[in-house]
């Protein structure tokens, strides 16, 4: 997963791009990258890390200029988790220096490596096809060689186009992926989500629309419908991926969460009854939330309490590089409210169960702290095949449900039951369901 954020004709843009990629630092935390630019020209500065540890003042002071477009990145791939693999990447059109950031996963690379020869290739990432291509089309008017481009690039893809007049936003006609644009201070920026505006203070945010470009100039902007749009907006967005205080796909994610809840409840009720619910912080807080007020209005009474806490100086385990990693930081990640967990029966939340790390440990230490049952729900269907569409998610051999059956996992996780939101429940949530991706859950490919 990625973000990019953009900033386009407003005073001290590279600092305005840290606030904005560090409000999308929950999309990925691995590498960072700022290309601002400046009356010299094109300056950069890429480091591994959090966007506080790279762009530090002095990193800030040496990125001037009114227009500035930035890039965190947690590698697909995990071969290419190279310092030179970092975007904003740099490229040449027509002479003109440019840069371009991207979140999302091309699909055709095996195409597009027969007409981009391997020595111009300066990284191994996909997103360096579309500026090698794009210098090669080069008659000088980027939108239409951009079009041309995109007519052979199948994927998902949201692009930040930088050049020294203008910024380009790019959504393909999938929409698999978020992407905002807003005014700001005169002049406008652009976000993976909208979380991050408001601390800009961007306003009159809006969805670019799939298969839409929009050129910012200092003559305003001019919107490109380039493609015919066939929604495949990711659903994990709105599950998992996407901050709580956005808006995605036209959704409040929090309110989406709490319908997911909702419905888990509506469709997996705990037979017998229980006591209290927990999510699994902080990705199922809304979803727990969203279980205990179907349980209540349905005569199911439940208190929702959360008795297992997180530090907040570990990160998203799930990007720890090796399950070894992974295991150490989920024991290092939650605290248990020992005195509410005694003589409870517990309904634990999550939002999805990928390689199965994180629960077994989770309900292991609530029985050893004495709760007299332990249910699980999953605010998701199994994750059955791996995205290809810019998630690093493992290989199907490492997905505990491609493997084995939902009573299969509620033994390996020592649970009294297991369940997961019915894939047909989670369409219902959505006014056009078919406008949504569910390829890691359903295997249909796009
Ligand atoms: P597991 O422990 O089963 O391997 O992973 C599931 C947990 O990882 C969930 O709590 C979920 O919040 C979190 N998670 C982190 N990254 C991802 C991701 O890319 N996809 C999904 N579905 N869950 C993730
Ligand atoms: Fe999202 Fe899953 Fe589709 Fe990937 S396969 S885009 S994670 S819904
Ligand atoms: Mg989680």
């Amino acid at each position: 997963m990625c973000a990019i954020f953009g900033v386009f004709d407003v005073a001290n843009a590279a600092h305005l791009t840290a606030i904005g990629l560090h409000n999308n630092q929950h999309r990925a935390i691995d590498y960072a990258g700022i290309v601002s630019l400046g009356h010299d020209g094109f300056r950069h500065k890429y480091g591994k890390g959090l966007t506080r540890q790279v762009f530090d003042q002095h990193a800030l002071q040496n990125l001037p200029g009114t227009s500035a477009l930035g890039h965190i990145r947690y590698p697909t791939v995990i071969d290419s988790a190279k310092l030179d693999n970092i975007q904003p990447i740099l490229g040449q059109y027509n002479g003109i220096p440019f840069a371009v950031a991207h979140n999302g996963n091309i699909t055709n690379v095996d195409e597009l490596k027969k007409l981009v020869s391997p020595t111009r290739m300066l990284t191994s990432m996909d997103t360096e096809y579309i500026i090698r291509l794009l210098e090669d089309t080069c008659t000088g008017n980027i939108e239409r060689d951009l079009q041309a481009v995109l007519s052979i690039i199948k994927g998902s893809y949201v692009l930040g186009i930088l050049l020294p007049d203008k910024l380009i936003a790019v959504r393909d006609p999938s929409g698999n992926r978020p992407l905002s644009i807003a005014r700001l201070n005169g002049g406008y920026c652009i976000s993976s989500e909208t979380c991050a505006l408001p601390n800009v203070g961007a306003t009159d945010a809006y969805d670019l629309g799939s298969g839409s470009m929009i050129s910012f100039t200092r003559g305003g902007r001019t919107h490109i419908l380039f493609a015919e749009q066939k929604e495949q907006k990711c659903r994990f967005e709105g599950i998992y991926y996407s901050h709580p205080s956005s808006v995605v796909f036209g959704e409040p994610v929090a309110r989406f969460r709490i319908k997911l809840g909702m419905a888990l409840e509506e469709n997996c009720p705990v037979e017998g009854g229980a006591d209290i619910v927990s999510p699994i912080p902080d990705s199922s807080n809304f979803i727990a939330m969203g279980f205990a007020e179907s349980a209540n209005l349905n005569g199911r009474p439940i208190e929702h309490f959360p008795v297992i806490i997180r530090s907040h100086y570990v990160g998203r385990t799930f990007i720890a590089a090796t399950q070894i990693q992974r295991i150490a930081e989920v024991s290092q990640k939650f605290t248990f409210a020992e005195e509410e967990i005694r003589g409870k029966r517990i309904v634990v939340v999550d939002d999805s169960i990928v390689r199965g790390t994180t629960l077994p440990r989770i309900v292991s230490v609530l029985r050893k702290l004495g709760a007299k049952a332990v249910h699980v729900r999953i605010g998701s269907p199994p994750i059955k095949y791996p995205c290809i569409y810019g998630i690093n998610t493992p290989t199907e051999a490492e997905l505990i449900a491609s493997r084995h059956s939902p009573k299969e996992i509620c033994k390996i996780m020592d649970a009294d039951s297991l369940e997961f939101l019915p894939l047909e429940a989670l369409r219902k949530l959505s006014l056009n369901p078919d406008g949504f991706c569910y390829a890691c859950m359903d295997g249909n490919y796009w």
